[in-house]
């Protein structure tokens, strides 16, 4: 059985139409990366946000506009069996076989939407590498620990994490539109979908009323846009009631993997509750579509400001060069990027993780070869809770009392006088430890 016939066996409601793989593979070549890509800045070349648009008709061309646009319809008919998939994706049984035993433990579930954004000819596509099963989640599922953030230890109240002294990450729901293969949470996949009782989030909202140190309520999941908007508004509204939060943020991958559902009537009522801050998660720039694009327009117009969070993720975004299209396609679409995380040690994500070195080398290549608005800042979310800490490449060379040798992203070397504090203002404060080489050389030392 060839590609093609394999692909187009069995059709589910809104199986594809009618098209050959080598006509999908030419579709997809038009909007191919440039041959000879490398990690260097030299064969750069821009993009217009997203690939030309979302290759909807391959699939979906049949489904009206009135549902395509329904992120409801996108949520009903999420793929989430192997025999569903393998409508789409040509699966030898084999493959098959080797799906149903990893989504025995890790279900699958992606969005018409999303899986219209897959190059499905690709193998090494960034996109089908995020939501796609690989049979390594089971095989190397034994390396990392089902919740190496510990947020389990954190939760004061069920849903509650407080970690941190002025802010708490309410968890209200562990549905979401897609089940992403690098999540943090994929332990939570298995409970089946939950969403928070009217009394546990009583419960949660009563901890932040009674805890005034509380300024920035983190509204994460699970997506909390699962939830229908006149539901999520109940929970908002009675936040935001309470005086001391200062800041309510939203951690959502609906942008990315189901933008419709950034509707008028969600950003209508999150705007009623402002300041209201969104997290999102972009991985790669064939992301950045123009539904994409129109979902954080609609946002920002709502007075909502949009970051980003990605997570490095091998053979995703694992470069310079995927970088930085990433960071400029989202600039373009006015999103910030903020953080790039290292993969979470989390079991059944082994396979997606990348050394430290990596991300500390992309930040490297990013930083002054770019905007600073364009370079996140690369964090690793520590083990047993200890919280984010941020790695960046030493640009300290060397220093001594009042001298500082410092490199550029040129790697040319200058001096820099460190004032001193004029001994009426106060005590002298020594250089912290934290700034130079962590072998303390001097200047002396090194010769300049
Ligand atoms: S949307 Fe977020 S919480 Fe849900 S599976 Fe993806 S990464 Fe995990």
């Amino acid at each position: 059985m060839n590609a093609s016939s394999r692909a187009t066996k069995g059709r589910s409601a809104f199986s594809p139409r009618e098209k050959s793989a080598s006509e999908t593979h030419s579709e997809g070549l038009a909007e191919e990366e440039p041959p000879g890509e490398t990690d260097t800045f030299d064969n750069f070349d821009e993009e217009p946000p997203g690939r030309t648009a979302t290759d909807r008709n391959r699939f979906f061309g049949h489904i009206p506009d009135s549902a395509w646009n329904d992120w409801r319809w996108h949520f009903r008919n999420r793929i989430n069996t192997v025999d569903g998939l393998a409508n789409f994706i040509p699966l030898s049984s084999e493959e098959r076989a080797q799906l149903k035993l990893v989504t025995l433990k890790y279900p699958l579930a992606v969005t018409p939407y999303y899986l219209s954004l897959m190059n499905l000819s690709d193998p090494d596509d960034p996109i089908k590498k995020q939501a796609i099963p690989s049979i390594l989640e089971i095989t190397m599922g034994m390396v990392g620990q089902e919740d190496p953030l510990d947020e389990k230890g954190d939760s004061v109240v069920p849903g509650l994490v407080h970690r941190y002294p002025d802010r708490v990450l309410i968890v209200l729901t562990n549905i979401c539109p897609m089940f992403c293969r690098h999540c943090t949470r994929k332990r939570e996949w298995r409970s089946g979908g939950w969403v928070r009782t009217p009394a546990e989030v009583e419960a949660m909202l009563d901890y932040i009323r009674q805890h005034k140190s509380i300024r920035d309520v983190i509204i994460s999941g699970g997506d909390p846009l699962t939830l229908s908007t006149p539901r999520l508004e109940g929970v908002i509204s009675r936040i935001r009631a309470i005086k001391h939060v200062e800041i309510i943020r939203i951690g959502t991958r609906f942008p990315v993997v189901l933008p419709q559902r950034i509707d008028d009537e969600l950003c209508a009522m999150l705007s009623r509750y402002s300041p209201i801050w969104l997290n999102t998660h972009f991985n790669h720039h064939h992301e950045i579509t123009p539904e994409a694009a129109v979902a954080c327009d609609r946002l920002l117009r709502s007075g909502v400001p949009v970051n980003n969070q990605s997570v490095l993720l091998r053979g995703v975004n694992d470069s310079v060069a995927a970088q930085l299209r990433l960071c400029h396609g989202l600039l373009r679409i006015k999103v910030r990027p903020y953080y790039l995380f290292q993969c979470d040690e989390v079991q059944g994500t082994e396979h997606l993780r990348t050394p430290v070195e990596t991300g500390v080398n992309i930040i490297e290549g990013l930083r002054g070869h770019t905007s600073g608005l364009a370079v996140p800042t690369f964090v690793i979310d520590l083990p047993q809770g200890g919280g984010k800490v941020p790695l960046q490449p030493n640009y300290v060379v060397a220093r001594k009392r009042g001298e500082l040798l410092l490199r550029n992203y040129e790697e040319r070397l200058f001096r820099y006088r460190n004032p001193k504090v004029p001994a009426e203002l106060g005590p002298v404060t020594e250089p912290s430890s934290g700034v130079g080489n962590s072998d303390g050389r001097l200047l002396v030392e090194t010769g300049v």
